[in-house]
């Protein structure tokens, strides 16, 4: 299984400063060893200028950052799983706790664009992850479970299992600088794999689990070390080429 290293540059970057740090990215990804992989989730206005800058085969995988679960159609403001193949993506991150805290996204409609998403042909990572209030209130399994159980529901369990990565992103550790210690990432990510073993009778041992949340590249190295830790999703520090480019290679030999 590759450890997926993913930025997620959020609404920041014009058409010109996303090429070029995807340009400059791709030079630090030169370093990439085989067993690691890299995506980029940049803004929709950024994709197809990422795509021009990053060339045929490039190293950095491109991603949008939402789609909606139809083709086309009436959808004011919305983005389709085929228009983001067009401009170059071979992924889609789904769910990501700013989309449901702030424009109120459900579980079930989560649930629809993974299964319409990957069945159009982009490979999905799944973001879950509870708020603090919900931690601290002994939720933490129980929210993890509806949020697994309903983005799953319409997954097929002959998908392969490296076409969806489930990125656990505890809220209060997104942008807080707050990074969660490595029991709470042991014990959350032994949860969500023991959750994959009962939902799919594949097991799917290959599905990817990521960490997301203030992940910078001097706690990179340590967070990728532990038990069904395959990867990280990165917001803030993945703005800059050059800790992007720390943080994907983190732990390796200078
Ligand atoms: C994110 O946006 O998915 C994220 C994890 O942000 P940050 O790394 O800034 O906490």
């Amino acid at each position: 299984m590759k450890t997926l290293m993913a930025a997620n540059w959020k609404m920041f970057k014009t058409r010109r400063e996303a090429a070029d740090c995807a340009r400059e990215l791709e030079t630090r990804l030169e370093k990439l060893p085989a067993d690691r992989e890299a995506v980029l989730f940049a803004p929709f206005t950024a994709l197809a200028a990422c795509a021009e800058a990053l060339g045929p085969g490039p190293r950095l995988r491109l991603g949008g950052q939402n789609c909606y679960p139809a083709t086309e159609g009436a959808f004011t403001g919305e983005i389709s799983p085929a228009m983001l193949l067009d401009c170059g993506c071979s992924h889609v991150l789904v769910g990501h706790s700013e989309r449901r805290a702030i424009l109120g996204e459900s579980d079930e409609f989560i649930g629809k664009k993974c299964a319409f998403a990957l069945n159009a042909g982009l490979d999905v990572t799944l973001c879950i992850g509870e708020t603090l209030a919900e931690r601290d209130g002994g939720m933490l399994r129980p929210v993890l479970d509806r949020q697994l159980a309903e983005a799953l529901s319409g997954v097929p369990d002959d998908m392969p299992a490296e076409r969806l990565c489930v990125a656990y992103e505890p809220v209060w550790a997104i942008g807080t600088g707050r990074v969660a210690g490595p029991a709470e990432i042991i014990e959350t990510h032994a949860l969500i794999r023991a959750f994959l073993r009962k939902r799919f009778a594949s097991g799917k041992d290959e599905m990817r689990i990521l960490y997301g949340g203030s992940v910078k590249p001097e706690n990179t190295a340590e967070i990728i070390s532990l038990d069904n830790v395959n990867g990280v999703l990165v917001g803030g520090a993945s703005l800059r080429a050059e800790s992007f480019g720390a943080v994907a290679l983190a732990g390796l030999p200078a």
